[in-house]
Formats: structure tokens, C-alpha cells, sequence
């Protein structure tokens, strides 16, 4: 449920540490402004001019990777690292970071793994140590699951915590694939690869790990972690649907209503919601003031998780018994108050207020 910031997508926060000035130092801040073409034209002409570094290669490798240019980059990147061989300095360290987020993205898990590993075992920096440790933890790739079980199955290569010795893993992957089965075929697709799909025994284990609240999918990486003891359906939805609509404006109310909506788990969802309202307090301890669904739509944030999720999935239920599945998958794209306006039409108005009278009876 919870979003995890990989390094793989933030590295664009590290700065360069102070140093000795040098041909690099007028990239760097245009790096840091995102204006990634400046720093590949202004760095290409002082490597053509003959002021070649590590830093003006890393400068260039890495404005070219944030463009998603990852072959030009790797050439760069390359550079980089091996000019500051025999130094192994921050530029070595973040060369090797975004080396092994070239190679992940080209689809080559193990070039990835090696690069990320002499990236943290160089101890440069603690960003540059940390994405990379980071990365290799949060893609399962880190040594420390070397105990861990992995097998594959059509649509997960599942990994496991080795704590889970009674988990009946077998069933685990029977169950998920049957999850899949329909809620891709719900959705009309999926991920190409099979979703890779990590499980831990707990948020204690996980925390020890240097991970964030589980669980949590990232589509984009193809990539679940979860807690062994979380619903079949909830997360592999995140990935499936995205993998299937790509939606292009995802909210928070529909995007997880959606994954709440298919977590297999067979509730009465409209009737999960009304229970956590009614027990629900404001931090001050008193009633939540009555639930206006127009709010939520447009600001996530406004009620705890322990309350919004099963409201978001008893609401998807409602737009999906009222609207049909086709209009939904329509609507699912741009998941605007505004974009559902425009696939339901004046229906709309009168199903939420419908959905806030059935919450509060
Ligand atoms: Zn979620």
C-alpha cells in the first residue's frame, strides 16, 4: 500500500559533495535544476575540448539516464568509473549506482546486481552506498536473501522469507495465480514478466532490512513486496492494471479502491466501510465529521489509511455495479473527479450522493 522511495528513481537528489574545483563544476548545477540537455551539450564540449574528468563523464551519464538515453549513458557512466578506478570516490560510487539502474532497466538483473554491489561496497558516500544498498535490498537482490526460497511460477517469481518455514508455498503461488488469472482477465492484461514478488514474514523483519511500511507494489518495476498475511489480490492489482490500462493520472481513491476491490478477500465491502467509520475517531478522540466522497476524491490524504482504503474499495464496488466494467476501464485511465464526470455523465452526482447515504445509514 505504501510507496517506497528506490533509489532507483531518486537518485537526482544527490548532490555532489564540495571538492576541489574543476571543468565539472558549472554541470552540476544545471543537473540539479533538471536541465539534463544543457548538461549534455556543455559536457560534451569539454570532453571534446579536452577537460575530460570522471565528474564531466558522470555528469553527462547521468543527465542522459534521467532522459532515459541508457545506451549513450552506460558509455559515459563507464567513463566515469574508470577514470576514478584507482580513487573510488563519490563518482565511482554514483557511476556504478546508475550503471546498475542501466543495466536493470536493459533487463539484466545480474550486470545490475554486480554493479550495484561495488557501488555500496565502495563506502563513498553514504547517499551513493545507501541507493545502491537500497536497490539491491528493495529488487531482492541484496546477499542477505541468499537464504531466502525462489521459484517462479507463469506470472511471479516469487521469493520468500526464510522465517516463513510453515508457509505452504506451493498453495501461496496456487493461489496468487488463480488471483491472476482473473484479475487480468478482469482487466484485459498484464505485465509481460512475471511480476517479481517479495514476501516477508513480518514488518519487524522488514524494518530490519532498512525497508519501508510494507507492503507496497511499484508497476512501474514490476514489483511487489508484501507481508505474508496481506490479501491475494491487493497488490498484484496495482501492477496488473497498470500493466494492462497505463493509466495516466492515477489517484489515490481509485487507484487503491481498485486494489481494495479485488483483493479476493470476499468482504461485504460497503458494510467494512460503515464499521470503520462508526469506530472511527478524530486524533482528538471525537466522532469523524460525516464523509463527503467529492473531499476524498480530490485530496487522498484527508482520512487515515485504516479508514479511506475500505471506503475507496466499497466505492469502486458502487462505480462498478453502477457504471459497468467497459466504463470503468474507460474511466480508470485519467482517474479525475473531472474525468469521471465525463465517461458518466450526470449519473454521477446522484451515485455519490447515494454511496454517502448508504455509508451513513
Ligand atoms: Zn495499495
Amino acid at each position: 500500500m505504501k510507496r517506497i522511495i528506490i533509489a532507483l528513481l531518486v537518485t537526482l537528489a544527490a548532490a555532489a559533495p564540495a571538492q576541489e574545483p574543476g571543468p565539472a563544476d558549472a554541470l552540476w548545477p544545471l543537473y540539479q535544476q533538471g536541465d539534463f540537455d544543457a548538461v549534455i551539450r556543455q559536457g560534451k564540449e569539454l570532453l571534446i575540448s579536452g577537460e575530460e574528468t570522471a565528474q564531466v563523464n558522470l555528469a553527462v551519464g547521468r543527465a542522459l539516464a534521467d532522459l532515459g538515453q541508457w545506451a549513450e549513458a552506460e558509455v559515459f557512466l563507464r567513463r566515469a568509473a574508470d577514470l576514478d578506478a584507482t580513487g573510488k570516490t563519490w563518482v565511482y560510487a554514483w557511476a556504478y549506482v546508475y550503471l546498475g539502474n542501466a543495466a536493470w532497466t536493459g533487463g539484466e538483473p545480474d550486470a545490475a546486481r554486480q554493479a550495484w554491489i561495488l557501488a555500496r561496497d565502495a563506502g563513498a558516500t553514504p547517499n551513493a552506498t545507501r541507493a545502491a544498498r537500497m536497490n539491491l535490498v528493495g529488487l531482492g537482490l541484496d546477499e542477505s536473501f541468499a537464504s531466502w526460497h525462489r521459484f517462479t511460477t507463469d506470472h511471479f517469481a516469487f521469493l520468500f522469507s526464510d522465517r516463513l518455514v510453515d508457509l505452504d508455498r506451493t498453495v501461496y503461488a496456487r493461489e496468487h495465480e488463480e488471483a491472476y488469472a482473473a484479475i487480468s482477465a478482469w482487466f484485459g492484461g498484464g505485465p509481460e514478466q512475471p511480476i517479481r514478488f517479495i514476501v516477508w514474514a513480518d514488518q519487524d523483519e522488514a524494518t530490519a532490512a532498512g525497508m519501508p511500511e510494507l507492503g507496497f507494489a511499484r508497476p512501474e518495476l514490476n514489483l511487489v513486496h508484501c507481508l505474508v498475511q496481506q490479501t491475494v489480490g491487493h497488490e498484484m492489482t496495482h501492477v496488473i492494471a497498470v500493466a494492462a490500462r497505463q493509466p495516466t493520472v492515477r489517484i489515490g481513491l481509485i487507484n487503491e479502491g481498485t486494489a481494495v476491490f479485488h483483493d479476493r478477500t470476499g468482504r461485504d465491502r460497503l458494510a467494512v466501510a460503515r464499521r470503520v467509520l462508526a469506530a472511527a475517531t478524530t486524533e482528538a478522540g471525537g466522532p469523524l465529521p460525516p464523509v463527503a466522497l467529492r473531499a476524498l476524491w480530490d485530496d487522498w490524504s484527508l482520512l487515515p489509511a485504516g479508514v479511506s482504503y475500505p471506503l475507496a474499495g466499497a466505492w469502486v464496488e458502487r462505480l462498478v455495479e453502477k457504471g459497468g466494467r467497459e466504463k470503468f476501464l474507460e474511466f480508470f485511465r485519467d482517474q479525475s473527479r473531472e474525468h469521471a464526470r465525463q465517461v458518466y455523465g450526470a449519473d454521477l452526482e446522484g451515485w455519490i450522493d447515494g454511496f454517502e447515504a448508504d455509508l451513513a445509514r
